[in-house]
């Protein structure tokens, strides 16, 4: 179905964009050249506000504050409960802006204002507090030696960090880098994505009121090939941390290598399979295949963009599913009772037509969809090919959209096989009752992340991130506060004559 949101009628209220300026050293500044860009409302292609445009020179500035921040500000220096205090200060305010942060993100991303406002948000503020209990409880070991020398290891932070982040999800995607990041004692810049710049500038803001000192984060909307790039090749950076695309993250390591070798963590793309095994109930199952295919317009990483299932349900699957998606309704992604609101650009919107004309052309059976919605705004249909093969570029590339490519298979053996076929390995769904068949399965797929019986389980402890080139490094849970610290190995002779 379509909606076209009744929503003189809500109570929801549109804010007014109040942060459009580069924040450096704890203030919103212009950006050197006086520039600025559009951000664009997905749902009408009109202008949001114009944002201050980063580039080379506003990036040097952000990161002589961080830098100066790290070597002599207080942030990495303090007690860990000290930022345990801020961070958790932090969270509350991000509670108390609920409303104003969700309807940003919606503005901005075209993320479901309901999902916003009941879970994202509040998701995004218990991270941070996740983070504020681990602040106080790193440590490092007493190491045993083999000589009369007494050894520990000092866990240190990394440094000053530059975040380069996507538009798919802004909160999600700065709060996880941010929070690991502040917790560790590092200091950073952070680029926000070109398509929705808005809501990062807002925790700056709030981060600020929260106590985190200035220099500790800078915010730099910009481009990637100016902004960003000046990060990945930054001299005077320790770290990179990057979520985004595949082709990217290539850019990305070359830059940090031809630079000054700062370390990389990349977060990258993914072609992740969704396993359907004969023996489930479909009445659960579809559902959860749609939605693992089709949330958030099918923007996100570890969408399960290629669902297997196999042949004994197969066509009882693929009629529950053609079912279940006449209540599925596409449109303005403030109206609550909408499931699918617009791609986040023209340039999106774009590529994911074409790929689902690639489909057709390659000869896979258009079920249902393909078309652009005919109203304003990048509103595409939800889409679903069946008799996808695996030499077809819509079961190898990152569609990024809201396309189902669904694959028949017979065995366990097969179905290993053809879920690994991919060089991607970001994710993966393995829907049984049978638990030797989702062992087998989850211990053979090369992915960092398996869901049983489940999709999208996200959690503060649950760390995301890729094998294969779907790249490396973990967001959330401990391993990402890890990647934002180092070990420093210390040794004395114990009883104080030269060794
Ligand atoms: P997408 O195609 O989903 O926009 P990108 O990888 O292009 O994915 O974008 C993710 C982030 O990377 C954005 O913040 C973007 O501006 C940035 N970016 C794009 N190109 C580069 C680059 N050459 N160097 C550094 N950052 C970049």
């Amino acid at each position: 179905g379509e909606s076209n949101g009744n929503l003189e009628k809500s109570t929801i209220k549109i804010p007014k964009v109040k942060y459009t300026k580069l924040f450096i050293n704890g203030e919103f500044v212009d950006s050197i050249s006086g520039r600025t860009f559009p951000t664009i409302d997905p749902r009408t292609e009109e202008v949001i506000a114009y944002v201050s445009e980063g580039d080379k020179e506003d990036v040097d500035l952000a990161v002589k504050a961080a830098r100066h921040a790290f070597d002599h500000g207080p942030w990495p220096r303090f007690p860990g409960c000290e930022r345990r205090r801020i961070l958790l200060k932090f969270a509350d305010l991000m509670e108390e802006n609920l409303e104003e942060l969700a309807a940003l993100d919606t503005l901005d991303a075209a993320n479901l204002y309901s999902v916003a406002k009941n879970m994202l948000i509040h998701d995004a503020a218990e991270l941070i507090r996740f983070y504020a209990g681990a602040a106080d409880k790193i440590h490092g070991e007493t190491l045993k030696m083999s000589k009369e020398v007494q050894a520990y290891t000092l866990i240190e932070p990394i440094g000053v960090v530059g975040h380069i982040i996507p538009w798919n999800f802004p909160t999600q995607m700065f709060v996880m880098k941010v929070g690991a990041a502040l917790a560790a004692g590092c200091t950073m810049v952070i680029k926000a994505a070109e398509q929705t710049p808005l809501s990062a500038l807002y925790y700056a803001h709030l981060a600020k009121q929260a106590g985190v000192p200035d220099g500790v984060i800078n915010v730099v909307p910009g481009f990637g090939h100016t902004a960003g790039a000046a990060i990945s090749s930054h001299m005077d950076i320790d770290m990179v941390s990057f979520t985004g695309s595949t082709v990217t993250g290539h850019r990305i390591m070359q830059a940090a290598a031809t630079s000054n070798l700062k370390q990389v963590c990349l977060e990258l793309g993914g072609k992740s399979p969704f396993i359907v095994f004969d023996d489930v109930d479909v009445d659960k199952i579809a559902p959860l295949a749609l939605s693992a295919s089709l949330y958030n317009q099918g923007q996100i990483c570890v969408a399960g963009s290629r669902i297997f299932v196999q042949e004994g349900i197969y066509d009882k699957f693929v009629g529950r599913l053609l079912e279940e998606l006449k209540t599925w309704v596409v449109g303005d992604p403030f109206d609550p009772n909408v499931n699918q609101g617009p791609q986040v650009d023209k340039e999106q919107y774009e590529k994911v037509l074409s790929y689902i004309e690639h489909g057709k052309r390659e000869g896979a059976t258009l079920l249902t969809g393909g078309k652009p919605l005919d109203r304003k705004g990048y509103y595409i249909e939800p889409t679903i090919f069946t008799d996808v093969t695996d030499d077809m570029i819509i079961a190898k590339e990152e569609i990024f959209g809201p396309v189902m490519s669904i694959m028949k298979f017979k065995s366990v053996e097969e179905v290993i096989k053809k879920a690994n076929s991919t060089k991607y390995g970001l994710a993966a769904g393995v829907m049984t009752n049978n638990l030797n068949i989702a062992n087998t399965v989850s211990r053979s797929i090369r992915a960092g992340t398996i869901w049983i019986n489940c999709y999208f389980a996200f959690d503060y402890d649950f760390p995301i991130g890729g094998y294969k080139r779907s790249g490396f490094g973990k967001d959330m849970g401990m391993d990402a506060l890890r990647k934002y610290l180092q070990v420093k190995a210390i040794a004395t002779p114990i009883f104080n004559s030269p060794w």
